[in-house]
């Protein structure tokens, strides 16, 4: 289950918490606010939701999640998409959240990289280990052509056909584009490093019958420097673990080498850091600046443990925290969901 994706909007969209990482603990962010009646935006950086169990870890298990003795990390994330469905957050994908400035004494002034904006009453950082970046294909030059001959993800599938394709890497994402651009591409060219792939292995049978069958090649070796001319693309020399070399024909370049992560934006932010992690209070976990909150892997406190209860926790506290930061003036009340009539309404069940 995906969330709906929202286009971005030269118009700062209003809101009153923009949580930054849709992790488990950004998510689980939703629900609480949700139950304190306030809505909210959500933006990550990778192209869905679930933050390290998504992306790191999706098929093991995890065991100490309180009430599920059992649940899968992928499975965890989808029960979570479950959980917030009644109140409709706003999902901004594949965009990093690149500035936070303050606009007024009340607003965030908030940008993403594919420049959606936001004006945001209160933030909860929600980062973990910050956000995820594609390795990248470390050859002189390269940085240049990124985004026109080189490519790390694929935005418009269409705009490879008819081209001569070289695609570096040995995971999921290098096998099913090789297969899926097979017979759609000029040419194509997997190179990988070594003879083990990570991909499924009916991928990797894929591919080699594809090579056998003489529509596509296979090399296996490492890049070693880009051809160019007047600015273009032309190809790739390789060196292949045999030592031999190969000038490759190149008009794009894809390369799938995984995603590590990036404190990146969020340290330039003002807040106070205690080395990679922001400085939270624990009695709403709110950071250096009144209005942003810091919650799950991203936050330091003393005793602070990586969990994700431990983050879901942090969540809870939080929203009572933006609760008040957003309307110091109403008395706060805790209401159980088990009972409480205005929680039932906002979860659209009946008690
Ligand atoms: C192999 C492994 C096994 C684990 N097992 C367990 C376990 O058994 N039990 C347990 O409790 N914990 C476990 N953990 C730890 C657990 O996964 C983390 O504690 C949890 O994911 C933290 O959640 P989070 O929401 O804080 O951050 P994350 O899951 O890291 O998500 C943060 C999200 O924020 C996004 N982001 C960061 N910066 C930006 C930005 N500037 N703009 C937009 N998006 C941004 C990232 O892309 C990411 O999606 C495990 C971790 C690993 C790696």
């Amino acid at each position: 289950m995906m969330p709906d994706r929202e286009p971005p909007d030269s118009h700062p969209i209003e809101c009153d918490a923009l949580i930054v990482g849709a992790g488990p603990c950004g998510l689980f962010q939703i629900f609480e606010l949700g139950l304190l009646g306030i809505p909210a935006q959500i933006v990550d950086s990778l192209a869905h939701p679930g933050g390290q169990c998504a992306e790191l870890y999706p098929d093991k298990p995890i065991y100490d999640i309180p009430a599920l003795p059992v649940c899968g990390a992928q499975e965890l994330v989808d029960r979570l998409l479950q959980q917030i469905k009644p109140f409709n957050a706003t999902f901004h994908l594949a965009q990093e959240v690149t500035e936070v400035k303050r606009e007024t004494e009340r607003l965030f002034l908030v940008r993403t990289s594919t420049g959606t904006t936001f004006h945001a009453r209160t933030i909860v950082v929600a980062g973990g280990v910050g956000s995820f970046q594609p390795r990248r294909l470390g050859l002189e030059g390269a940085e240049a052509f990124e985004g026109r001959y080189i490519h790390y993800r694929i935005k418009n599938a269409a705009a490879f056909h008819g081209k001569d394709l070289v695609i570096f890497g040995g995971g999921d994402s290098a096998l099913d584009w090789t297969i899926d651009m097979c017979g759609k591409a000029q040419s194509v060219v997997l190179v990988h490093r070594r003879a083990e792939f990570r991909a499924a292995p009916a991928s990797v049978t894929r591919m080699r019958e594809l090579v056998a069958a003489g529509r596509m090649r296979y090399v296996e070796g490492i890049g070693e420097r880009l051809v160019t001319a007047d600015g273009t693309l032309k190809g790739v020399v390789v060196t292949g673990t045999d030592g031999s070399h190969h000038e490759l024909a190149a008009e794009q370049l894809l390369a799938f080498f995984g995603l590590h992560p990036k404190l990146g934006p969020i340290a330039e932010w003002g807040l106070d850091l205690d080395k990679r992690n922001i400085r939270v209070d624990t009695e709403r976990f709110q950071t250096s600046i009144p209005g942003i909150f810091a919650i799950g892997d991203i936050n330091h406190y003393p005793g602070k443990k990586k969990l994700i209860l431990s983050g879901f926790h942090e969540a809870a506290l939080a929203a009572f925290g933006i609760q008040h930061h957003l309307h110091p003036e109403k008395k706060q009340f805790l209401q159980y969901t088990t009972t409480s009539p205005i929680m039932h309404k906002r979860l659209g069940v009946t008690g």
